[in-house]
């Protein structure tokens, strides 16, 4: 019997455990994806038009044999797979809270019609949950777990392509809809082939560099690889396995930066409530402003630092904001704005292009500091001498803040009356002593 092959977020073909499974079992594979509101709604225009690209792609990879519904994923998969006489659906294990529950929910409506459910790996090089310390707790520090990973090693990319199996014709399909309007922003191409294209111009030009320059938002010295790793376009176990053996600056660093992925993935798991709340309880005390001002200011880029507003006119303009910027706008909004991490992580899945329910949510906790292996509370970015420290030109800012084009070099951190640019919305040393103030107040003696 044919089985049915449902794509979530693993929109390719090569290194597709799931696929490799489904071919043990039935040559015969149907193709299908379920547009679920429940996940599109709250996803912003930049992700949910990158999802089309990449639904398209995948379309064009399967020779126009991908089959879209639409609804409720618990009706529509078992309707697909009942339209086929399908025998099981195969699918690469979503870790995510909301994942989760809907698998369950489409498994026990298969199981009425006695359709098998067979999960084969996941999005990540381990699978969420499976690295634990000796004694069966998670682990809540980076280094350790990351050493674990390295220790407990990824198994080999999956030996996959379109032509491994026949792809049944779609009993029925639906058109994608348009996508969201993107109001000029540029979105990376999406699919399979542009996430490869995009590694193997990395692997011969910036890997090298990598452990100098990504801290640099300057330089374009990162993969730019996130996008396609949020949809699955790439498998992290290809990028690990091409740089299996090299032990340079920029395969380790590199290395490091995959696996920070996989460690908020695996804390998500552990803990899903930590989408919402604070990963550390204490900090549910945390006196919090509500300023509707400020933050509009926030996500305008109109602050009056220089580094904040260029990374957030960045996020407007590519859906996308460069690491290092990432953190310090966060910083900037929780230690200098004192504004809750959730208002700005919210803002930051509505639009980023690669925003992903672990990765944004806990880095969001551990610039606020109630994550896992948090940033010292007393560590608070000074966002004009880092933007003097990581964009020393002020290229960077001149690049996405035209108001400060005409100012020379590192000066343009320190604008002094550019007209049209604003004075700085707050005094840091100031914030910074409230900041102070209020994280003793709840981290206690
Ligand atoms: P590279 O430097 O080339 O890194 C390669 C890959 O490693 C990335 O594509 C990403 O998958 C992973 N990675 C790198 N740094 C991190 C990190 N700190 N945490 C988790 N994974 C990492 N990343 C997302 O993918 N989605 C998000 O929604 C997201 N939100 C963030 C919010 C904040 C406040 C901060 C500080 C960071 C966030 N990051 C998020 C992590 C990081 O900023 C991006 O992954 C990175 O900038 C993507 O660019 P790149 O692919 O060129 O990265």
């Amino acid at each position: 019997a044919p089985v049915v092959l449902w794509f979530r977020r693993d929109l390719r073909l090569g290194d597709h455990a799931a696929l490799l499974e489904a071919s043990k079992h039935s040559k015969h594979v149907l193709a299908l994806y379920v547009l679920d509101d429940a996940l599109l709604k709250p996803s912003g225009a930049p992700r949910v038009a990158f999802l089309h690209g990449c639904l398209k792609a995948l379309d064009e990879q399967l020779g126009g044999r991908l089959m879209l519904v639409k609804g409720d994923p618990a009706e529509e998969v078992v309707k697909a797979a009942r339209a086929i006489g399908a025998a099981a659906v195969h699918v690469s294990s979503d870790t995510g809270p909301y994942g989760r529950r809907r698998d369950q929910e489409v498994k026990k409506a298969l199981a009425e019609h006695d359709i098998a459910w067979t999960e084969t790996g996941s999005s990540y090089a381990i699978t969420p949950g499976r690295i634990t310390k000796p004694d069966g707790d998670p682990y809540r520090v980076f280094t350790p777990f990351y050493r674990a990973w390295v220790r407990h090693g990824w198994p080999r990319p999956a030996d996959t392509g379109a032509s491994i199996v026949d792809w049944v014709e779609p009993p029925r399909s639906v058109k994608l809809p348009k996508s969201p309007s993107l109001k000029g922003m540029e979105l990376p191409e999406p699919g399979e082939k542009a996430a490869l294209d995009r590694w193997h111009e990395f692997l011969d030009g910036d890997l090298e560099t990598y452990d100098e320059d990504r801290d640099r938002p300057d330089r374009p010295g990162t993969t730019r690889l996130s996008p396609y790793l949020r949809w699955g376009c790439v498998h992290p176990r290809t990028l690990l396995a091409d740089l299996a053996g090299n032990e340079g600056s920029g395969a380790k660093s590199l290395r490091g930066e995959f696996a920070w992925r996989e460690f908020h993935a695996d804390v998500l798991w552990h803990r899903p409530e930590t989408a919402r709340k604070n990963y550390d309880s204490r900090f549910d005390a945390m006196e919090h402003e509500s300023d509707d001002e400020a933050f509009k200011r926030w996500c305008e880029g109109r602050t009056g630092f220089p580094i904040v507003d260029a990374g957030m006119r960045q996020l407007l303009a590519e859906g996308w904001m460069h690491n290092r910027v990432r953190m310090i706008v966060a910083s900037f909004l929780v230690k200098d704005l004192h504004l809750p991490w959730w208002l700005g992580a919210r803002y930051f899945m509505n639009h980023l292009v690669d925003g992903d329910l672990a990765s944004n949510q806990l880095n969001w906790q551990w610039v606020a500091g109630s994550g896992t292996d948090a940033a010292p509370y007393f560590r608070i970015f000074n966002p004009t001498t880092q933007g003097e420290k990581f964009d020393p030109s002020g290229e960077y800012v001149r690049r996405y803040v035209p108001e400060l084009r005409s100012v020379q070099g590192k000066a343009a951190h320190k604008p002094q009356g550019v007209k049209d640019y604003p004075a700085p919305m707050v005094d840091h040393a100031h914030e910074r002593q409230v900041a102070l103030e209020r994280y003793g107040a709840i981290k206690g003696p």
